[in-house]
């Protein structure tokens, strides 16, 4: 999925985690209303569809909630979670790789669920209230056919989720128990084959049942199963290689004082992308050459680099597994990593550098490079 700033809207943040809808997401709002118009439905009964809408998303905050929260229990943080019109999708800055920890924070979304069913039912059960047996269009908006509902959408997002499609939730809880026995990437690929098998099936039916959001989660499972095991197959790959071994040593620099004019001659003269801004050798920024184009546009040629907000990137040591750039690049909050040795800018990092490592060392066999 793209980084999705341009794609989706912020609506709130809890804990530094950003609960954002997709573009998307209000087309789906727009056709429960006009569906409703066109089937001629009155006022309440069309608010209470768009209520039960909301208590679906909210339903699914909360399942993500559920899993970013027990993922910051292991340090790893949560940049945002995106509503889709086909659920929710909680963007870990990376899945923990012990399987015993990849369980727990796969299961916290289910069992947020299941809570909400027992709390929400076990209490109206036992006061003997029977909330499944309303008939909604009786009780459009009554309490009793909203506690009914709520336990039902739970029930379902907890038994949908655990299907083992990977790499739903269901999925993912099978790869960490492969996991334990076998190699992450046997696990995954074994796990990304169930998933796809599943992904066809959610196709079939979405064809016989007529409901375009199943086919959607089919295609969603089905290039995301891929997706992720072409990840793994990648970090498999990078494990144990420092970033000096991939970095790339001949880069594009220009000094914090340079003028946009400048760079842009750079620009045509050259076929780089990105431009390392320094301020007396050190480290200053990294602009697009987009955002250089930009500037040109804008007529602000004479305007030193400086002023170009451009991105302030984490620099990162030569000795640092490539493992932790390669989780930045892959979130996209950067497209190229400044390596910094003891303060002096030493090389640069970036997708291709690490596709081209990928390339050159499938072409020598597989096994690990010299070491
Ligand atoms: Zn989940």
């Amino acid at each position: 999925m793209a980084a999705g700033r341009r794609t989706s809207l912020t609506l709130f943040t809890i804990k530094g985690i950003q609960v954002r809808m997709h573009w998307s997401f209000p087309l789906l709002l727009g056709w429960v209303i006009l569906s409703s118009l066109a089937e001629g439905m009155e006022l309440p009964h069309m608010m209470r569809q768009l209520l039960y809408l909301l208590i679906v998303f909210c339903c699914v905050v909360l399942h993500e909630f559920g899993h970013a929260l027990t993922a910051l229990r292991f340090g790893i943080r949560t940049h945002s979670i995106l509503l889709l019109p086909i659920g929710g999708l909680a963007r870990l800055e990376r899945m923990p790789e012990k399987p015993a920890q990849e369980l727990l924070v796969t299961l916290a979304g289910p069992a947020v669920n299941l809570a909400i069913v027992l709390l929400v039912g076990v209490p109206s059960l036992l006061l003997g209230y029977h909330v499944l047996g309303v008939d909604p269009m009786e009780d459009a908006l009554g309490p009793l056919s909203l506690i009914g509902f709520v336990i039902l959408v739970n029930a379902g997002l907890f038994l949908f989720n655990l299907i083992p499609a990977f790499p739903m939730d269901g999925g993912r809880v099978l790869r960490s128990l492969l996991a334990f026995r076998t190699d992450r990437v046997r696990a995954t690929r074994i796990a990304a084959t169930v998933g796809r098998v599943f992904a066809v099936g959610f196709v079939i039916a979405a064809f016989i049942w007529q409901q375009p959001s199943l086919g959607l989660i089919g295609l969603f499972v089905f290039f995301g199963a891929t997706a992720e095991l072409n990840m793994v197959k990648t970090q498999q790959a990078l494990s144990g290689v420092r970033v000096r071994d991939v970095m790339r040593t001949r880069f594009w620099t220009m000094p914090h004082d340079a003028t946009v004019q400048m760079a842009a001659g750079e620009l045509l003269a050259g076929a780089e992308h990105v431009i390392v801004v320094t301020r007396h050798g050190d480290l200053d920024r990294v602009v697009q050459r987009a955002e250089i184009i930009a500037a040109v546009q804008g007529g602000q040629q004479a305007l030193p680099l400086e002023s170009i907000p451009g991105m302030v990137v984490q620099a990162i040591a030569p000795d640092v597994d490539v493992k932790e750039a390669h989780h930045v690049l892959s979130m996209g909050a950067s497209k190229l990593i400044p390596v910094v040795d003891q303060g002096r800018l030493v090389g640069v990092l970036d997708a291709d550098n690490m596709n081209e490592y990928l390339e050159l060392h499938e072409r020598t066999g597989g096994g690990r490079a010299s070491r």
